[in-house]
């Protein structure tokens, strides 16, 4: 599957790279507040493919501050696979799972 840098959203398809190529950002910083500062940045991000990444990795953290983002994120956008995948975020953080 393919990766993301959290800061320069340039997209990568190798697993696991510690320090982004391309900017040199810290991706161990995972647990930051920044990082996931970024994330939500991101949820706004010009390109859907990456804004669905985002979602994943939301998801996969149970970010609960995600949550009123990715509500608005579902009300907002006119792409039904983006409002989709928004709406079933939310629950999947809710449900903790
Ligand atoms: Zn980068």
């Amino acid at each position: 599957m393919r990766y993301y840098c959290p800061n320069c959203w340039k997209d990568y398809w190798v697993e696991d790279f510690k320090t982004c190529p391309e900017c040199g950002y810290s991706i161990k910083k995972h647990n930051d507040k920044s990082y996931v500062d970024k994330l939500l940045n991101a949820l706004n991000h010009r390109a859907g493919e990456v804004r669905l990444f985002v979602i994943m990795i939301l998801v996969q953290r149970k970010e609960k501050r995600a949550i009123p983002y990715l509500d608005k994120l579902s009300k907002e956008t006119k792409d039904p696979s983006l409002v989709k995948a928004a709406l079933e975020a939310v629950m999947r953080i809710h449900e903790g799972k």
